[in-house]
């Protein structure tokens, strides 16, 4: 949904100044989420990839956050707004040398973070309708058109519902990724209700059965048990 205002994880061990920039963001309208350790910030960031900005601690309890921005920058280009109390030049070039985007230090005004978050948002905003859906997909014997709305495996069309399809394609667009329950409920059906879980399961089950080689050894659609699911990039199939 195209009005909803954006995502920002925030990245911060001092619960103190995670709710003070968590709730900052709240009031001004955007979604804040919220990690305290950098395992749980690559968590959710490899998991939920409908996030617009992290506002990331350097100083985090398990590795540093020098660490979490250049392991994000290996998939995805979200801006990085640094928030440490290092305040060495340093530490401001490893940031920004690693992929941060913005750097601030700590004690900080919340005002000025929040005109750096805007700052961020624009530029992304700017960038972003150069990068307009593909119209075809590819991968493996899989193939889609979004155009015609076909989809065909091995060249021979497959006939799927329109939550499989919906389904299909929310996982197409994002391979490589994985997509929480939560997610995918919220993409296909429009909202998260805890007892869909187990018809997710079974339009899966059914998707599986019409695009899988082998339903029962999924090449495809991978499962991550009590977490989601994840399209996976297939070899092209060998020519004879
Ligand atoms: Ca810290």
């Amino acid at each position: 949904m195209a009005s909803e205002m954006p995502e920002i994880l925030v990245v911060e061990d001092d619960p103190a100044v995670r709710n003070l920039v968590a709730t900052a963001l709240d009031v001004h309208g955007y979604r804040p989420r919220e990690a305290a350790t950098a395992t749980a910030a690559l968590r959710d960031l490899t998991s939920r990839p409908d996030l617009s900005l992290v506002i990331l601690d350097l100083g985090l309890p398990d590795r540093d956050g020098v660490d979490v921005i250049r392991a994000l920058r290996g998939w995805s280009r979200t801006p990085v707004i640094v928030l440490s109390a290092r305040q060495e030049d340093a530490d401001k070039v490893a940031a920004l040398d690693a992929g941060a985007d913005d750097y601030l230090v700590k004690p900080f005004s919340v005002d000025e973070l929040l005109a750096r978050v805007r700052v961020a948002l624009r530029r992304l905003a700017y960038e972003a309708p150069a990068d307009p859906q593909p119209s075809a997909y590819r991968n493996g014997g899989l193939a889609i058109d979004f155009d015609a709305g076909v989809v065909t495996r091995d060249g021979a069309e497959v006939h799927l519902t329109p939550i499989e399809y919906k389904l299909l394609t929310l996982l197409a667009r994002n391979t490589g990724k994985v997509l929480t329950h939560n997610y995918i409920l919220k993409e296909v059906w429009g909202q998260v209700v805890a007892s869909d879980l187990p018809s997710l399961r079974v339009f899966m089950a059914t998707l599986r059965k019409k695009i899988e080689p082998d339903p029962a050894n999924p090449v495809y659609l991978q499962t991550h048990v009590g977490v989601g699911y994840r399209m996976m990039s297939v070899e092209p199939p060998a020519q004879p």
